[in-house]
């Protein structure tokens, strides 16, 4: 074990893992960990995919108030013919302005650093591999097809439905659809031992007993997909949406820059948890996909210099490079199998990695 641990080198996956540690604990135990009052506190600064249902959350899920400010603010307001007060404007202002904070300083890293839901897809294609299962690549044809369903449900669940149900066209069980569906409302409070909501609610009517079949579906969907696909749920998901909106806005960044051997080397894509041809075949702004999460990989991957980098502002906090790459495929493949060390034992006892 001594032997195992001297062998491990710090990399960028190890310092992410530790990150999403924290982040994790935080976001679905930081009630517990911290006391009520500070997690109401670290609840303003992080505003991460915890569940608001899970009440031991320390997190603050940025979709919650942007369903009820189109429910009880924007539609409720417009309904009643009133003027766009400040009544109206300050909260939506408010939300906005938190986001965009969050997404200007942190971007799209929310994902991969960050949100309870996609560290447990992480962990449960860990598993899957444990379990001897197959990992499978999305294919780029089938990508193209799959990107719109999160804009969809963006625009739909999150905004439009709500503001609908504000504006009395919807019935009131359907104000938060998104939250109704979120695989995260259900995966985060079970991990806190809450089975409340799992349980499908036959007492109302007909909408909310539908939203909580699909969300029982997505949750066992995603729960089991992601032990044979890499971030299985992260594909469709609203606030990957979201954060692209900001991408290029924001500084924290992920910069490719062309080269004359990338045309034929594709390890990047390979090593990408979402799949994504941009970062193999475009450079430039179009390398930084929608779809990124700012994981790293990529640019842990790449075998050669300084050609995928993330960026903070101008600063380069990571950038490919050939003497890492090489250190970092002896531990892991791009795929994410993880390779065990083999300790070679001499006969006067030294041990070496193979
Ligand atoms: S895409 Fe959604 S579920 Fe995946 S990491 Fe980002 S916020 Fe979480
Ligand atoms: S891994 Fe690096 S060199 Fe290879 S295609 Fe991707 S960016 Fe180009
Ligand atoms: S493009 Fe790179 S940083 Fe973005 S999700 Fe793929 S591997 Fe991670």
């Amino acid at each position: 074990m001594l032997d195992r641990l001297k062998q491990m080198v710090p990399t960028l996956s190890r310092f992410r893992f530790l990150v999403q540690l924290l982040t994790f604990a935080l976001s679905v135990y930081g009630g517990l960990l911290v006391g009520s009052y500070a997690a109401e506190k670290i609840s303003t600064a992080l505003p991460a995919l915890s569940c608001a249902y899970d009440s031991a959350n320390g997190g603050y899920c940025a979709l919650v108030p942007l369903q009820h400010q189109m429910d009880h603010r924007v539609g409720a307001v417009m309904a009643r013919a009133q003027q766009i007060t400040v009544q109206v404007l300050i909260p939506v202002f408010v939300t906005f302005t938190t986001f965009l904070i969050f997404f200007f300083v942190l971007g799209k890293a929310f994902c991969a650093w960050v949100c309870p839901l996609g560290t447990v897809q992480e962990w449960l294609a860990k598993l899957g591999r444990r379990l001897g299962l197959e990992m499978r690549a999305v294919p780029a044809g089938k990508l193209g097809k799959l990107r719109p369903v999160k804009w969809l449900i963006l625009l739909g669940l999150v905004f439009v439905v709500p503001l609908l149900v504000g504006l009395g066209y919807a019935p009131h069980s359907a104000g938060n659809p998104y939250c109704d569906i979120c695989p995260s409302r259900i995966v985060t409070t079970l991990l806190t031992a809450n089975t409340e909501e799992l349980a499908i609610r036959t007492g109302g009517d007909g909408v909310s007993l539908g939203l909580g079949i699909v969300a029982n579906l997505l949750a066992g969907f995603m729960i089991v997909a992601a032990l044979a696909i890499r971030q299985p749920f992260c594909r469709i998901c609203p606030m990957l949406a979201m954060n692209a909106l900001f991408r290029h806005a924001s500084l924290l960044r992920l910069t490719k820059v062309a080269h004359a051997k990338c045309d034929k080397c594709g390890i990047c894509t390979k090593a990408c948890p979402m799949d994504i041809p941009e970062i193999h075949h475009q450079h430039g702004r179009k390398a930084f996909n929608e779809d990124c999460t700012l994981c790293g990989r990529c640019a842990e991957f790449c075998p050669d210099d300084k050609i995928i980098q993330i960026k903070f502002g101008p600063l380069a906090v990571f950038s490919s490079a050939r003497e890492y790459y090489k250190r970092r495929v002896k531990g892991e493949t791009p795929e994410g199998e993880v390779k065990p060390i083999r300790i070679i034992r001499k006969p006067a006892g030294e041990t070496h990695a193979g």
